[in-house]
């Protein structure tokens, strides 16, 4: 079977490596959807981010669904044909944070494509996947391509639980790509009554909008969210996806007394407006990933309460790898660009 493989920064091969048995309490996946994550375009351009270099050939990819090929012993709740979105989140099950229920913080993650550990923890993008059968969720009734945005989606789902209360909050929303856009489809199922979408691309607002901003402000020009600040400010949450500072900073200023920010972007240490979060009282919460929000995410899109198929712009073979990986790089073009393995 083939696996994509990234050795350094520019350097994918799409590689022969060994099919794998499912032991007991696995399951083989013929994979069908992997979608390419900004993760994945890091190590692709740069061979890794901030501290996380890459020191060996990594299998990549996190973002998966497939059919059910074979069954190890004891499984019985998925059958043998079944579509199946899989979660790259693999925590030990045993450690302090494992046992407070703190699983995305487990000490021993071994989350799909990471070369955060070493050895690095080899990915998902390979033609046959042997996983746990509790890492797959039933996604009958959707595409293979939406059961691949499983992954991302539980991202924001998280992200809306660190929120907290939406219902009938303002939101602002600071980088519009998939996982900017996959907030704003988030924070309007959890309640949130009006969203503004921020972003330096009109192209990337328009999928903002797409998906039910009700109001977009482009950040190229510097002063756009000022009138947003105006009154010690408007919105009651920040979703910051953007991982720019300026971004952050404008976004700071425009939330009210209390309000709450929620970072995600992933853009490297960054200087903070200390005086505003602090008159302001605002609070701000990291989030990282997730774990039991991915069969959520899965229940929300089978039940049409949210459509990511807006955001799904290319769709290429696994023999196209390389120009899926070159696209999805070029943000001008593509939102999600996924590869298809089947
Ligand atoms: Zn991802
Ligand atoms: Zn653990």
């Amino acid at each position: 079977m083939k696996a994509i493989v990234i050795h350094m920064a520019k350097d994918l091969r799409l590689e022969e490596c060994a099919v794998e048995k499912p032991g007991p309490g696995e399951v083989e996946i013929r994979l069908a959807a992997g979608g390419i994550c900004g993760s994945d375009l890091h190590y692709y351009n740069h061979g890794g981010f901030g501290t996380v270099r890459l020191k060996e050939p990594m299998i990549l990819g996190h973002e998966v669904s497939g059919h059910v090929a074979a069954l190890g012993e004891g499984v019985s709740d998925l059958a043998i044909g079944d579509l199946v979105a899989v979660s790259p989140s693999r925590p030990c099950g045993a450690c302090d944070y494992c046992l407070k229920g703190l699983p995305n913080h487990c000490f021993h993650m071994r989350f799909y494509g990471s070369a955060m550990p070493f050895p690095h923890i080899q990915g998902a993008f390979r033609e046959r996947l042997v996983a746990k059968a509790s890492q797959c969720v039933k996604a009958e009734g959707l595409s293979a391509g939406e059961a691949a945005m499983a992954e991302p989606l539980s991202v924001t789902l998280h992200a809306t639980r660190r929120a907290g209360e939406m219902l009938g909050k303002r939101v602002l929303v600071t980088g519009c790509g998939p996982i900017g856009t996959l907030s704003i489809l988030a924070a309007r199922r959890a309640g949130a009554a009006e969203i503004v979408a921020a972003d330096l691309s009109e192209r990337a607002l328009g999928f903002a909008r797409a998906v039910g901003a009700d109001r977009t402000v482009n950040l190229s020009d510097r002063d756009g969210l000022v009138p947003f600040s105006e009154n010690k400010g408007t919105f009651d949450v920040l979703y910051e996806c953007s991982g720019a500072q300026p971004a952050l900073v404008a976004g700071i200023q425009a939330l009210r007394p209390r309000g709450v920010i929620v970072q995600l972007g992933l853009g490297g240490d960054m200087a903070l407006p200390m005086m505003a979060i602090t008159a302001k009282e605002l609070d701000l919460r990291g989030s990282f990933r997730f774990h039991e929000e991915f069969a959520t995410a899965v229940k929300l899109m089978q039940g049409g309460l949210i459509d990511v198929k807006p955001l799904i712009t290319h769709t290429l073979p696994l023999g196209e790898a390389l120009k899926a990986f070159e696209i999805a790089s070029d943000k001008g073009q593509s939102m999600k660009t996924q590869i298809a393995f089947a």
